[in-house]
């Protein structure tokens, strides 16, 4: 080995020194027979030279501890080894630094230094220290407490790895890091006190909501209650009034609290989607009618189309998505003064079990300015000043809305421009079985292909329902134009394809809506006014139509129709054809007009009897109660008071009693004066005694309602002829008919 080296150190040493002195002092004393002398001198050469490197070697390893050293000092971490044989620490300068001595005692061996490890963690450590040494685990690391006597308790990670074990693998040294972790903890723990604070205030908030909400709650179910029980009570309107307001007031206040102690739940995370099985179609038009209600009291046409393949049987939370159609529904009629609001449902996607719905909600209101499309989601926050003064509410409900949208993993957004309405459209995700079928609404087979006829002036409102009528299976005509209908009718009459069915908008003025019930058997009403409603429900001008009420689903469409089909059959076995020909229909002689007084307070009643009357040449004024029937008595001669009993302020008898009286003090008592007027009640109450009852009240003539053409043209003729008879003679005509 030493002389594989020589030689090489010889060669280099005579190869690189060619010119240098050394190689002629070798030279010569290997000629002088010297050459142990110049073997010697060549080691001693190597030798300085490995000296050499080796030095240099060493220096470079002390510069790489030097940056490692600097290195560890920049990441704040101590550093050092235990001997695990002498219980010695072999310290780091930066260790000398922080655990050289604490609290004035030198620490030196490891049991000096777990000295000041608070005694609960002692233990703790001692214990994850075996997992190293006992090789449970290649690397420990803990936090723990020590006392640091200027700080109080601090905290540690600790780091340790063995670093030498005996060839028995015992270890013999441990490497072991130190990390200051106390400003860490103490934000830590700051910061779960803070969060548990706020937990606590949160509970306290909710809990304060709730029972905050359960306090007015109380009173106010019984504000409301009692309300209700005095609203059954007899009232005069004046009392009427002030009750419906009290109640009116303390629903939108039961309203607003329901509102705030949902923001609170939403906001406390403490609002859970239910999934429960429910129909879309059922939730939909529950929503829906109910909001109708007051869109229609505002003449606004209310639609809603659903996608005919939207399965119907799903799962989810049927009355938060109540909530959010109500919420968008109601702003659109709120915002709304004339026009439509439509509603329209749709799939997106179907993947699995998750159903994604797409809802638009449409109106032709007041629309909204781009840059509050952001803030009116936002709590409390209302459009512009004077449309929120305007059309009141609290700007809760869009910013509930919003966080019911995304509870229900959807999105919620809008296009809108001032004087151009809205369009609100979310998203939505529920459950449906992947293979869930939309329901199918198929007419019998004897009653598909039937002609039917739609008339509606609103355009929308048309297409829909053509649309609707068709996908059931049936030959759909359409016409906005009501006074198109005799023509239309007798031309499909005459080819001998006669409509089956005249679906028609009960709102449009003579000659369609209401007065189409006077010319043909077959028409199914679409009621859209919830006074024409309650009112043909109550006194049905034809008790046995079925009709139906806007806006129309598919589901009651179909029970309609089915119903109107069966109507319409059973009539046609009366009647040979439908009788378009009116002056037939209503036979009356109105070579003598009669000027008659209506009064009647419902607008329906009014509607039918004035066509009735004035299609058959009678001149009509109408009195809205008694005390406009008085007022009109005393201003001209009527031939003939058609007299309702139920009105507000004076009813019928009443009014009568007081005609009479009127009629009696005037001069034409005395001699050929004005002989009385011929008054007939009209009244839906047709009980036994009534008739007898209206005579003793000094009535002439009594009518019962639903007004029948023939009873009325037959009291027509009573009144002209008690017009045309002598004073003497009324005893006599009265006799003949109640005879
Ligand atoms: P509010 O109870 O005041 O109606 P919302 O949160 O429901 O509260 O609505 C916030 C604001 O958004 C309303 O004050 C209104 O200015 C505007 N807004 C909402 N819907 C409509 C709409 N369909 N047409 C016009 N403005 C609307």
């Amino acid at each position: 080995m030493t002389s594989v080296l020589l030689n090489r150190q010889i060669a280099a040493a005579f190869g690189t020194c060619e010119e240098a002195p050394l190689k002629g002092a070798l030279d010569a004393l290997q000629s002088a027979g010297l050459s142990d002398l110049a073997a010697n001198l060549v080691n001693l050469l190597v030798e300085i030279e490995d000296t050499y490197d080796r030095h240099a070697e060493i220096e470079r390893r002390a510069e790489k501890a030097r940056r490692l050293v600097a290195c560890l000092d920049l990441t704040g971490d101590v550093l050092c080894e235990w001997d695990l044989v002498s219980r010695k620490i072999k310290q780091s300068s930066a260790w000398q630094r922080r655990f050289g001595t604490i609290g004035g005692a030198p620490v030196r061996s490891i049991d000096d230094w777990l000295e000041w490890i608070l005694p609960d963690d002692r233990a703790m450590v001692g214990e994850r220290l075996n997992t190293v040494l006992q090789r449970r685990a290649p690397l420990m690391e803990i936090e723990h407490r020590m006392l640091d006597p200027d700080d109080g308790w601090r905290w540690w990670l600790l780091r340790c790895r063995v670093s030498v074990r005996d060839g028995e693998g015992k270890p013999k040294r441990l490497l072991v890091l130190h990390r200051d972790i106390t400003d860490q903890k103490r934000s830590e723990a700051a910061l779960v006190r803070a969060k548990e604070e706020a937990e606590t205030a949160n509970r306290a908030r909710g809990a304060f909501l709730a029972n905050m909400s359960h306090e007015i709650r109380t009173p106010m179910n019984a504000v409301v209650g009692m309300t209700e029980l005095a609203l059954d009570t007899p009232l005069d309107d004046v009392q009427r009034g002030y009750l419906e307001t009290v109640k009116s007031s303390a629903d939108a206040l039961l309203t607003i609290i329901d509102d705030v102690l949902d923001l609170s739940k939403i906001e406390a995370g403490r609002l859970e989607l239910e999934s429960v099985v429910f129909s879309l179609r059922n939730v939909l038009g529950d929503t829906m009618r109910g909001l109708a209600v007051s869109a229609h009291r505002k003449g606004l046409e209310v639609l809603l189309d659903v996608a005919p393949d939207l399965p119907d049987r799903l799962y989810g939370d049927p009355t938060r998505l109540r909530q959010v159609l109500s919420n968008l529904v109601g702003n659109a009629i709120k915002f709304t003064e004339r026009g439509e609001v439509a509603v329209e449902v749709s799939k997106l996607r179907h993947s699995g079990m998750s159903l994604y719905l797409q809802f638009v909600v449409r109106d032709t209101g007041v629309g909204i300015a781009p840059e509050l499309h952001e803030q009116i989601f936002d709590a409390f926050m209302q459009g512009d000043p004077s449309t929120a003064r305007r059309f009141g509410g609290t700007g809760l409900g869009l910013a509930i809305t919003n966080r019911l949208v995304k509870l229900m993993d959807g999105q919620i957004w809008l296009e809108s421009e001032p004087g151009g309405g809205s369009t609100f459209y979310f998203t939505a995700r529920v459950a449906a079985e992947p293979n869930a079928a939309a329901p199918s609404f198929e007419l019998p087979t004897g009653l598909q292909g039937r002609a039917v006829l739609v008339i509606d002036d609103c355009p929308h409102a048309l297409a829909l329902i053509a649309r609707m009528l068709q996908q059931l299976g049936l030959e759909v005509d359409t016409t906005d134009d009501a006074s198109r209908v005799p023509a239309l009718v007798a031309e499909r009459a005459r080819v001998g394809r006669p409509y089956d069915l005249i679906l028609a908008d009960g709102g449009m003025p003579a000659p369609g809506g209401l007065a189409l019930l006077q010319t043909f058997d077959n028409v199914l009403l679409l009621l859209a006014n919830h006074a024409q409603r309650q009112e043909l429900a109550r006194s049905a001008a034809v008790p046995s139509r079925p009709h139906l009420v806007k806006p129309v689903f598919e589901d009651n469409l179909f029970d309609a129709l089915r119903a109107a089909f069966d109507v319409a059959d059973l009539r046609r076995l009366e009647l040979a054809r439908f009788e378009v020909d009116e002056a037939a229909v209503l036979g009356l002689d109105a070579a003598e007009p009669l000027n008659v007084l209506l009064v009647e307070d419902t607008l329906v009643n009014q509607a039918l009897a004035v066509q009735l009357l004035t299609k058959a040449g009678h001149r009509v004024t109408v009195a809205n109660n008694g005390v406009e029937a008085l007022e009109w008595f005393e201003q001209q001669p009527f031939d003939l008071i058609l007299m309702d009993l139920q009105m507000p302020l004076i009813d019928g008898m009443e009014a009568t009693a007081k005609i009479r009286a009127r009629e009696a003090s005037r001069s034409w008592a005395v001699g050929e004066g004005p002989r009385q007027c011929y008054i007939a009640a009209m009244t839906a109450h047709a009980m036994q005694g009534d008739r007898e009852r209206c005579l003793a009240a000094g009535m002439d003539d009594y009518i019962s309602k639903p007004i029948r053409r023939q009873a009325l043209n037959a009291l027509l003729k009573r009144a002209i002829d008690h017009r045309r008879a002598p004073k003497g003679e009324l005893s006599v005509l009265l006799q003949n008919w109640t005879g």
